[in-house]
C-alpha cells in the first residue's frame, strides 16, 4: 500500500488540512499523521481535532521549544526518524510554518515532497513565514498553489510548469463542510454581541507582537477604532501575544476586550457577523472574503494580494491612526466582491 505522510503543528494547518486528512484515507492510502506540536496549547491544537472530526495523529512530537533554532532542529531530526521508520512515498506539508521545514529531512532521504499553499509571497523578508515559504517550495517536487497569482510567482522564480497544480483554497472546503455548525454556534450571545455591533481582532505575528513599541501602537489603534466607531473590539488573544503583553506590561485600552482563543465554529460565527475584521492572520483575510465581511490587515504587506485586489481587504500598516482610518474606509465598503477562493473541492484536487 502506498504511504502518504502529513506533517503539521499549528492551528491554521490543522484547520486547512482537516478535510484533506480524511480524503487521503478515503482514497485508500496508508496515512501517517505527524503532529509536531508547534502550537502546543490545547486552545490552538488539540481542541480542533475534536471539533473538526480529525482522528488522533500517529506521532506527536510535543516540541515546545521557544528557541527558533532548537525548534527547527528538533522538527527536522524527529521527522527524519519517522521518515526512516515509515518509509513514505510522499511527504505532504501545508503553508509556511517551522513544522513544514521537516520537509528537509524527507527530501534528503529521497522522499518526494508536496507543498500546499505554494507560491504565496508577501515580499516582506521581515516575516519568518516568508523565509519558510521559499525554503519549502525549493524542497518540493509537487507545488500546489491556491491561486493563479501564486502559480505565477512560482513560474517567475523558475519552477517547472509541470510541477505546479492550482487547487483553490482548502479553507472553503472546511467552511462549507461545517456551515451548519458555524451557524448554530452561540458565540454571539455568549459574548453579549449583536450582529455588526463589534469588531473582531487577532494579532499574534512575530513582527507585530515581539516588539513592545509595535504591539503598543496596534493596541492603541484598536482603542481608537472602538472609540471612533462606538463598538467594542473583541480580541481572542493567541498565547504568544498574551505572553508578550504580560512581558511588556501592556494593557488593552478601553473598548478592547481580551478573551481566550476560541474554537473554530465560534470564531467563524463571530467573523461572519462582525462589522469588520482586524487581523495579522493570513487565513482570517480569506475568511473575510468568504463571509463577505471587510477586513483590515494590520501588517505592512500581505501574501494574499487577491483579497486586496477584490476589495475585501485593506492593508493598514501598524500606525494607530492609519488602522482607525482604514477601518473607516472598510465600513463604507459594500461587500460586492466577486472573487471566489475556491469551489470547496481543493482537498479532493490536492
Ligand atoms: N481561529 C480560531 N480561533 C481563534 C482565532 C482564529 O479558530 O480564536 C481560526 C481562524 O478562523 C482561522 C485560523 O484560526 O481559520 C487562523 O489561524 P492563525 O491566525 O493562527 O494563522 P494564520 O492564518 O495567520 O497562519
Amino acid at each position: 500500500m502506498r504511504t502518504v505522510m502529513t506533517l503539521f503543528g499549528t492551528r491554521p494547518e490543522i484547520i486547512r488540512l482537516s478535510e484533506f486528512f480524511k480524503e487521503v484515507e478515503r482514497r485508500g492510502f496508508r496515512h501517517v499523521m505527524v503532529n509536531t506540536g508547534q502550537n502546543y496549547s490545547k486552545s490552538l491544537n488539540a481542541a480542533f481535532f475534536a471539533e473538526l472530526g480529525i482522528r488522533d495523529a500517529d506521532y506527536h512530537f510535543g516540541i515546545e521549544e521557544p528557541s527558533i533554532g532548537k525548534q527547527i532542529g528538533q522538527v527536522i531530526a524527529r521527522t527524519e526518524e519517522v521518515v526512516l521508520k515509515e518509509k513514505p512515498e510522499l511527504l505532504f506539508v501545508l503553508g509556511d510554518t517551522n513544522s513544514g521545514l521537516g520537509a528537509l529531512a524527507a527530501a534528503h532521504h529521497g522522499v518526494k515532497v508536496a507543498h500546499w499553499e505554494a507560491g504565496m509571497r508577501s515580499f516582506n523578508w521581515e516575516m519568518p513565514e516568508e523565509k519558510n515559504r521559499h525554503v519549502i517550495d525549493g524542497l518540493s517536487d509537487f507545488l500546489f498553489p491556491y491561486t493563479e497569482d501564486a502559480r505565477r510567482n512560482l513560474l517567475l522564480e523558475g519552477f517547472k510548469p509541470n510541477s505546479i497544480f492550482v487547487t483553490g483554497n482548502p479553507i472553503v472546503d472546511v467552511l462549507e463542510k461545517w456551515r451548519k455548525r458555524i451557524a448554530g454556534s452561540r458565540a454571539l450571545a455568549q459574548h453579549k454581541l449583536k450582529e455588526k455591533g463589534y469588531f473582531l481582532a487577532t494579532v499574534h505575528r512575530v513582527e507585530n507582537v515581539d516588539r513592545k513599541g509595535r504591539f503598543a501602537e496596534i493596541l492603541k489603534g484598536f482603542g481608537l477604532v472602538a472609540k471612533r466607531y462606538g463598538k467594542p473590539v473583541l480580541y481572542p488573544i493567541h498565547p504568544r501575544a498574551k505572553d508578550k503583553l504580560a512581558k511588556f506590561q501592556l494593557k488593552a485600552p478601553e473598548g478592547v476586550r481580551l478573551v481566550e482563543p476560541l474554537g473554530f465554529f465560534d470564531f467563524a460565527q463571530l467573523e461572519r457577523h462582525a462589522a469588520c475584521l482586524l487581523t495579522d492572520s493570513g487565513t482570517v483575510q480569506e475568511e473575510g472574503v468568504y463571509f463577505r465581511v471587510p477586513c483590515v490587515s494590520v501588517r505592512k504587506a500581505t501574501e494574499r494580494p487577491e483579497t486586496v485586489e477584490c476589495g475585501s481587504n485593506i492593508v493598514s500598516g501598524i500606525d494607530a491612526g492609519n488602522i482607525a482610518a482604514c477601518v473607516g474606509a472598510a465600513l463604507e465598503t459594500k461587500p460586492t466582491w466577486e472573487y471566489s477562493l475556491g469551489d470547496g473541492r481543493a482537498s479532493v484536487k490536492a
